[in-house]
């Protein structure tokens, strides 16, 4: 199926610049969100998708693409508002599929600035932003004021590792706040690690607002990894069935689950081309080689061992890695 540009803008979505689904009527809604102008006073807006039900329940906002070269949280969230269509929903879902637009474009991590004084920022340490700071800063703080915080009483922000590494399925939950842990455990990853949070995370920002919130690691950066996707939401629409939003039977439990609360990042010693030697979710011992570095001549300089036992959840993908980059990751 192919549409002619005229055709994807003709029929033009409300464009809002505050959402509140508490004064929406019932149904299926699509908006474009003006999240803020650009550089020459344009507005930027990003398309946001609402199942109101006729029932009340839940309000979960689900959000990806805040870092932009994490695709496959992208089109897990996308895949999620398909499966949605034409269900009934007791509640309101919110997705927000393409958060971070300026750096989607350039598949890019950070949020990229036009501003001549301003360098390219992580908006995932942005939150809740602020209304006086750089265009990021902005950016993030009506991101939140007017499209996430309002409109959520649970919250799921889909990732994937950065470009030139892969994760398994792995899911972040601050262990003190019991829906974090359900959400987590109900997603089925591989992996659940008990992160306390830090400042800046959207994540922690709507645990820290009492609004019980995970971020989700859909595999790899950059490239397409459809059975991630399939997996990812999945667990997403299992959370949706647990918490009553939409009507379903649940997914047997998760037995396989490795949950903990230790990393290990093993990193480039120095710059060079480094190939591992192991692979997602294998188990290693102390000492055990995880990877080797050569440098531009081809000549061996560098031998990685694993610092403890561990399971491995990450490990770089491209070869090139500046000196300190990731080459493998452990969680005990
Ligand atoms: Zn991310």
């Amino acid at each position: 199926m192919t549409k002619p540009l005229n055709e994807c803008i003709v029929p033009m979505y409300p464009t809002l610049q505050a959402l509140d689904v508490n004064a929406l009527e019932p149904g299926e809604h699509k908006f474009w969100f003006a999240v803020a102008t650009d550089a020459i006073g344009h507005p930027q807006t990003l398309p946001v998708r609402v199942f109101k039900g006729e029932k009340p329940g839940k309000r979960i906002v689900i959000s990806a693409g805040v870092h932009g070269d994490e695709q496959n949280g992208i089109l897990t969230a996308q895949q999620v508002a398909r499966a949605l269509e034409g269900q009934a929903i007791a509640g309101c879902i919110t997705i927000v599929p393409t958060v971070n637009l300026s750096g989607i474009a350039r598949h890019s991590r950070d949020f990229h600035s036009a501003a001549p004084d301003s360098s390219s920022a992580n908006l995932n340490r942005l939150f809740p932003g602020d209304p006086h700071g750089d265009d990021a800063s902005r950016y993030a703080h009506s991101l939140w004021e007017n499209l996430f915080k309002p409109n959520a009483d649970l919250a799921i922000d889909l990732h994937s590792q950065t470009s030139g590494s892969a994760y398994p399925l792995y899911a972040f939950a601050d262990y003190r706040l019991p829906d974090a842990l359900k959400m987590a455990r109900l997603i089925h990853p591989d992996v659940i690690l008990n992160d306390p949070g830090d400042p800046g995370i959207l994540e922690t920002v709507y645990n820290r607002a009492g609004i019980a919130s995970i971020t989700i690691e859909v595999g790899v950066g950059r490239y397409t990894d459809l059975t991630m996707v399939k997996r990812a939401s999945e667990g997403v629409l299992n959370v949706l069935r647990a918490y009553q939003l939409i009507a379903g039977e649940l997914l047997p439990s998760n037995q396989r689950v490795i949950e903990g609360s230790k990393i290990i990042s093993v990193r480039a010693e120095q710059g060079g081309f480094v190939v591992c030697h192991v692979e997602l979710l294998e188990h290693v011992e102390q000492g055990q080689k995880l990877a080797t570095q050569y440098n531009s001549f081809g000549d061996e300089v560098q031998t990685y061992y694993a610092p403890s036992a561990g399971t491995v959840i990450s490990h770089n993908v491209e070869s090139v890695r500046a000196p300190g980059s990731l080459v493998v990751r452990l969680i005990e």
